[in-house]
């Protein structure tokens, strides 16, 4: 079972952000936000082990991941608080991955890190995103290049040896040349895990709004498809594996947790707006601290959970399995649906095989780096060519397919 939690709250709001966060207020306020986070989670952590428990005696975790918003802008009591409840109604697996997100200013607060590592955290993700002040001054974040250079040194310093950094590429105003020397310093500080996203203008957002208004540009498509690939080839040449589309690692660094979510395995979400999906039933938390903290306290947790209907799970393996480098067990798509795969999409995936787009190995199809360029179109494709395939099965067909 892999394990969620959600910290919602933020410094402040970078400009294109678009996750359910909310600032921390100052003084006796904040502490308030906090103290009601902090009651709720430790009780769903409870209701949970509760529920589980039912089947199986304290259910066995093989990853935690505390993201957010920004975990790192909990009190660092907190923190063990929630770790110590953890291991008392659960079993955390030998050598399980426990990750924590944190932002480079709070990580460097004095003895923040060592603390973390001392609570078991094993697995530190950092929010570098640009190691340009220009481009962390545009993205509204509440820290500098230099800050998030000392905050990796920190972190290794107190002995984290897994640590994995975000970048963003496609930003406003970045050229080619920037993205790779971003790159080239990021590799220079020995993480052994890199997350590169492409900037995603969310609507709504600051810099959203500024692009719309024309007071700043993207770079354009042929520049942000070369920032993907030198990008790519560059890492793969300083010894990364590319083993989804924006994530690469070296060599058994591979994030265990978010491989479980493309892998399709169970987890609960705990938190504000966190997400869970247990044995084909998937439900959503309250994205709103009061409400959360209600349903928690009201045992309405996961209350209203949305069946996964058969089709569902069927486009979800395409879509997830094909975004990492193992790729789609065809076998398993065989088994949900009764259809042959490669078959089905036979002059697609010829074409993009003769374009070293894909590969079909031991029984997996998976996209190449050059395919991984152009995920958007090739997956767009054949989650439409599926979802035909699926609509035209007789409705008896459908209902039995439904018990897979
Ligand atoms: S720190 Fe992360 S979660 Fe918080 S506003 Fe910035 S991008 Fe969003």
């Amino acid at each position: 079972m892999q394990l969620y939690i959600h910290v919602p709250f933020c410094r402040s709001r970078c400009y294109y952000c678009s996750f359910y966060s909310q600032p921390l207020a100052r003084g006796g306020a904040g502490v308030e936000q906090l103290r009601l986070y902090l009651t709720g989670l430790l009780e769903e952590i409870s209701l949970w082990a509760e529920r589980l428990g039912q089947s199986s005696p304290r259910t066995r975790l093989e990853s935690v991941y505390f993201g957010g918003g920004t975990p790192s802008i909990l009190p660092i009591q907190s923190v063990e608080m929630i770790m110590k409840k953890l291991r008392a109604h659960f079993s955390l697996a030998p050598g399980a991955e426990i990750t924590f997100e944190g932002n480079p200013e709070s990580i460097l607060e004095f003895g923040y890190a060592a603390e973390l590592a001392r609570f078991g955290i094993n697995r530190l993700s950092l929010g570098v995103q640009s190691l340009d002040d220009t481009m962390l001054r545009l993205l509204g974040r509440p820290h500098t290049a230099r800050e998030a250079i000392a905050a990796v040194e920190s972190a290794q310093v107190c002995g984290f040896s897994n640590i994995s950094l975000d970048m963003i590429w496609g930003l406003p105003g970045q050229r080619l040349r920037l993205w790779l020397e971003d790159l080239k310093t990021a590799v220079s500080l020995k993480p052994q895990h890199l997350s590169c996203y492409g900037l995603t203008l969310e609507e709504g957002t600051p810099l959203a709004d500024q692009v719309k208004r024309g007071d700043l540009e993207l770079p354009d498509e042929k520049e942000q498809a070369a920032m993907f690939a030198y990008g790519s080839d560059y890492l793969e040449s300083a010894g990364f594996l590319h083993y989804e589309i924006s994530n690469f690692a070296r060599m058994g660094f591979k994030g265990r947790h978010s491989l479980g979510y493309w892998e399709g395995r169970d987890y609960i979400g705990l938190g504000p707006s966190a997400t869970g999906t247990l044995k084909s039933r998937r439900w959503t938390n309250p994205p709103d601290l009061q409400a959360w903290l209600s349903a928690v306290q009201n045992r309405g947790i996961a209350a209203d959970y949305e069946e996964l209907e058969h089709g569902t799970r069927v486009l979800e393996l395409i879509m997830l399995r094909l975004r990492t480098d193992r790729g789609m067990r065809l076998q398993a798509f065989k088994q949900l649906t009764g259809r042959d795969f490669v078959s089905d999409n036979r002059q697609f995936i010829h074409a993009l095989h003769k374009k070293g787009m894909v590969r079909l190995r031991n029984g997996y199809l998976s996209l190449t780096s050059k395919g991984m360029l152009v995920s958007d179109s090739i997956l767009g494709f054949l989650f439409n060519s599926t979802q035909d395939m699926l609509n035209q099965l007789p409705a008896g067909q459908k209902k039995e397919l439904g018990k897979r």
